[in-house]
């Protein structure tokens, strides 16, 4: 692939599959790579990439996203970013995801938002990884093993804690019922009213069962285009994605890693 995209429809991927005599789960850690490429850590330098591939057989690629001058907990993780991604492209379910180092605790708690997070099917694909399989002569095996995430995150704190069974999750439909009291500011601005209908819709897919406080931002770009994030709580709390960094993903995964 000259240039990754942040989705790859399954049609396609199946064909690069092929093409690369792998199975479209082969073809997961081969991708990390160029996911990585288009992270943005300007402050820890350290590149993350993840892949995911969704019940409808799509893939989806997510980064990291760094922003300097401002406190670290506004950083986006890149599977943070891969579950937005999903969530943007209505994606309903996450069912494997390859990842170029081990999650660190805050985004192995955020997944627990998913509708059967701990069968979601996770593989490492770190360089070391790959230096030891060099050793070992092992570099044909393409059978790299998926770990189900309750490996990673055993004993979890859940929405299950929190929530009753059939409440909606983290990138099922959520309606939130909000709407607009009167007339508020950005009517002139050029597509200020789209803008605000655009943050009410994306305030309306919010998923906030924990404070009850949905919310949502658009972006509009120099060229007119609308760019909406949704907030998206944990049952952690502090794993939270606050919208404004939802909809930055949204920006960046349209730009296609270019732009911001
Ligand atoms: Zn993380």
């Amino acid at each position: 692939m000259d240039r990754p995209r942040f989705v790859i429809d399954s049609a396609e991927a199946e064909q690069m599959a092929k093409q690369s005599g792998q199975t479209v789960l082969q073809l997961l850690p081969s991708l990390v790579k160029s996911a990585q490429i288009l992270a943005r850590p300007p402050i820890s330098k350290y590149h993350v990439g993840a892949v995911g591939m969704g019940s409808s057989g799509r893939i989806f690629l997510g980064v990291n996203l760094e922003f300097p001058g401002l406190p670290l907990n506004q950083t986006v993780h890149a599977e943070q970013f891969l579950i937005t991604n999903l969530s943007l492209n209505a994606e309903p379910r996450l069912q494997y995801l390859a990842v170029s180092a081990a999650p660190c605790g805050h985004c192995r708690q955020f997944l627990q938002e998913l509708r059967g997070a701990p069968d979601v099917k996770l593989l490492i694909s770190s360089s070391e990884d790959e230096k030891e399989n060099e050793i070992n002569n092992c570099c044909n095996d393409k059978d790299q093993e998926f770990t189900p995430l309750s490996h990673f995150l055993s004993h979890r704190f859940g929405p299950d804690d929190l929530l009753e069974k059939d409440a909606p999750l983290l990138l099922e439909s959520h309606r939130n019922g909000l709407s607009f009291r009167s007339n508020l500011c950005n009517d002139k601005i050029d597509g200020g009213d789209d803008l605000k209908h655009a943050a009410l819709e994306a305030a309306n897919m919010s998923h906030a069962p924990y404070s009850g406080c949905p919310s949502g931002v658009a972006l509009l770009d120099v060229e007119g285009k609308i760019y909406k994030g949704s907030y998206m709580e944990s049952a952690a709390y502090n794993p939270s994605l606050p919208p404004a960094q939802a909809a930055v993903v949204a920006y960046v995964a349209s730009c296609g890693g270019g732009g911001l």
